[in-house]
């Protein structure tokens, strides 16, 4: 890995403005290049909505901002921290796992699939995490996990196992999962893409309600509704760059690269 560059302090000064600035990132699997060079900014409070094709690097994106994979050049700050770096006099050091694992508690990540622990209760996999990672006390904990499965509207599934509720209710308590860490940023990789289509509503729903509090939330979507009405930006990516981003309603009524349009004209 290319270290970035360890320039004097104002290269990894705090970057508050953002909740998420990438400059320039690389990614490579092997020889496939994924990700050749995005740039982008995520304020505090902002609902980013990421589109593109299939393959275009969307979740390998998200995956750098979680630490999931590690970018090759490039720089990307989370939260004001600069992701995998701390700084020491003017020099950069790789962070050791357990200050990664810190950087990640702040990140609350979504996926298609959602991952609940079969053998554990709705109100149990809420309350995992605080309760593992975080060596919470568990009445705290619970007490924030009931909040949770309230305001995914599963106040009465508390008890139920993934395996008696539906995948629209699996992927609310998923969402409620990650909330419970009290995550700075939410990223989603296509939360609704694995529900059967009567199912995606309800999860479009919370989410909704989650960017109306004010959470900073980057979206990976095909939900093209979902992008104007919530979304405060759209990003469309293909090939691995950011082709072009915008106001939703801008970028969706008037694409201004072919490729957008192209991309499109078959979604919507
Ligand atoms: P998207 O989410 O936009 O569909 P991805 O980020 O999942 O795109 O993938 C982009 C490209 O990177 C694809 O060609 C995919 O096969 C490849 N890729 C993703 N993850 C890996 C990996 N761990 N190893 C090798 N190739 C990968
Ligand atoms: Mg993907």
């Amino acid at each position: 890995m290319s270290e970035p560059s360890a320039g004097g302090a104002d290269t990894v000064e705090v970057q508050d403005d953002f909740m998420v600035r990438a400059e320039n990132i690389h990614k490579s699997f092997g020889r496939l290049e994924v990700l050749r060079g995005i740039d982008l900014e995520v304020r505090p409070g902002e609902v980013m909505c990421v589109i593109g094709p299939s393959g275009s690097g969307k979740s390998t994106f998200l995956r750098c901002i979680n630490h999931l994979e590690k970018i090759d050049a490039g720089r990307l700050w989370v939260a004001g921290h600069l992701v995998g770096y701390r700084q020491k006099g003017d020099k950069l050091y790789e962070l050791r796992d357990r200050e990664v694992a810190a950087q990640r508690r702040e990140i609350g990540m979504v996926f298609q699939r959602f991952n609940l622990f079969p053998h554990m209760t709705a109100l149990e996999n809420v309350m995992e995490a605080p309760c593992r990672v975080k060596r919470e006390p568990k009445t705290q904990v619970r007490e924030r996990a009931l909040k949770l499965m309230d305001r995914v509207g599963l106040a009465d599934k508390v008890r139920s196992y993934p395996a008696q509720l539906s995948g629209g209710q699996q992927q609310r308590v998923a969402i409620a999962r990650a909330l419970a860490m009290q995550p700075k940023l939410m990223l989603f990789d296509e939360p609704t893409s694995a529900l059967d289509p009567e199912l995606v509503g309800e999860v479009l729903e919370v989410m909704k309600q989650l960017a109306l509090d004010g959470m900073t939330m980057v979206v990976v979507t095909h939900e093209i509704g979902f992008a104007r009405e919530v979304g405060d930006s759209l990003v469309f990516m293909d090939g691995g760059v950011i082709v072009e981003q915008g106001p939703p309603r801008e970028v969706l009524a008037n694409p201004r690269h072919p490729r957008t349009q192209d991309f499109l004209s078959k979604v919507l």
